[in-house]
């Protein structure tokens, strides 16, 4: 028998779509991929503690203790989950099919939270200090007492590297720019602000190709991209600004999105897609804000528009 709500992916937005689903006794069906690297739970399974999350006064909660606390929510009101990555669906007729490596399940109404992925330069040394002085998060990771009052690096040269750059400048002593061109890439208003900023130095044409360091990045070892010359610039922390990938491979072209991949909504304010019974939520569909606390709001959204459609559908 076919699934009433299958939700595809397990950070933030899934969890929270799955817990309004199941407490709407939808009996909702969870794929927990492995898309954070190896583990469900999504990006917040890679940060150390998040102080912003509301409901959390006393100096925070990590990532992977949130997520925790999210699925055990989840599965407590009655949510079946497997931790399988979907392969492939097929939505040109419903019930849709959702397969994986080992099964294929049908579902009236899909909720897609399957999230990005932040990009990263694969550098041996991240095995080393990921969450160890460098993330691919400011907002998430920037406030932390390790990188306050220090000099801290963003590499990349568009609107998030500027962002952060300009995040971090409410914490660190410093800020170094690393761009691998002459001339940035983010809108015109960011990278004027940017280059304004007393605290942010932008050292051009150069990529990152190292980190040293004893338990934490200590030094950035930078290539410069003209010449191959290389130096070396002291540092507390190294973030990554270099852009996100949304995880939407495996929906091959069903679905709507826009030309990087990420899901379109069907009309602003909605979850709905262009494939009617087929539900958005999180970071999938999200360029700007990206934060736990929107994805999660995101995933409600998209429980209660799953739970309206399959009213209407008269399947209850
Ligand atoms: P972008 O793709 O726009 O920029 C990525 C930056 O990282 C580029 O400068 C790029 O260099 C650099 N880069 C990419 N790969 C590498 C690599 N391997 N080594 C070194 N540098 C690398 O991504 P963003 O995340 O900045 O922005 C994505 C979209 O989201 C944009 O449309 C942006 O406008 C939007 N956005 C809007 C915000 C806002 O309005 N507040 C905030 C954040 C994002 P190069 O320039 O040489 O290609």
């Amino acid at each position: 028998m076919a699934e009433k709500v299958l939700v595809i992916g397990s950070g933030p937005a899934g969890f929270t779509a799955a817990i309004y689903a199941a407490r709407a006794e939808l009996s909702p069906f969870m794929f927990e991929g492995f898309q954070a690297g190896g583990s469900p739970g999504g990006q917040l399974m890679t940060t150390t503690e998040v102080e912003n999350f509301p409901g959390f006064p006393d100096g925070g909660i990590s990532g992977p203790e949130l997520m925790d606390r999210m699925r055990k929510q989840a599965l407590d009101f009655g949510t079946r989950s497997v931790m399988e990555d979907v392969t492939s669906v097929d939505l040109s007729q419903r019930p849709f099919k959702v397969t994986t490596s080992t099964q294929t399940v049908e579902a009236h109404s899909l909720i897609i939270s399957t999230g990005a992925t932040a990009k990263r330069l694969w550098l041996d040394a991240e095995n080393d200090f990921w969450s160890k002085g460098m993330s691919a998060c400011a907002v998430c990771d920037g406030a932390l007492p390790p990188y306050r009052n220090k000099e801290l690096i963003v590499i990349g040269g568009g609107d998030t590297a500027c962002e952060e750059a300009q995040f971090l400048t409410k914490f660190a002593s410093k800020v170094y720019l690393v761009h691998r061109r002459d001339e940035l890439r983010a809108s015109k208003i960011m990278g004027q602000r940017t280059l304004a900023n007393p605290k942010i130095e932008v050292i051009w044409n150069h990529n990152l190709v190292d980190v040293k360091g004893d338990g934490w990045v200590e030094t950035a070892v930078l290539e410069n991209t003209v010449d191959g010359s290389k130096k070396e610039l002291s540092c507390s922390g190294i973030f990554y600004g270099i852009g996100h990938k949304p995880n939407t491979g495996f929906l091959e072209g069903q679905i709507a999105t826009d030309e990087t991949g990420y899901i379109e909504p069907l009309q602003a304010g909605s979850t709905a897609t262009s494939v009617e019974g087929v539900f958005a939520c999180g970071d999938v569909v999200d360029q700007t804000y990206r934060q736990a606390i929107t994805a999660a709001g995101s995933g409600c959204a998209a429980a209660l528009d799953a739970e309206r459609w399959l009213s209407e559908q008269g399947i209850e």
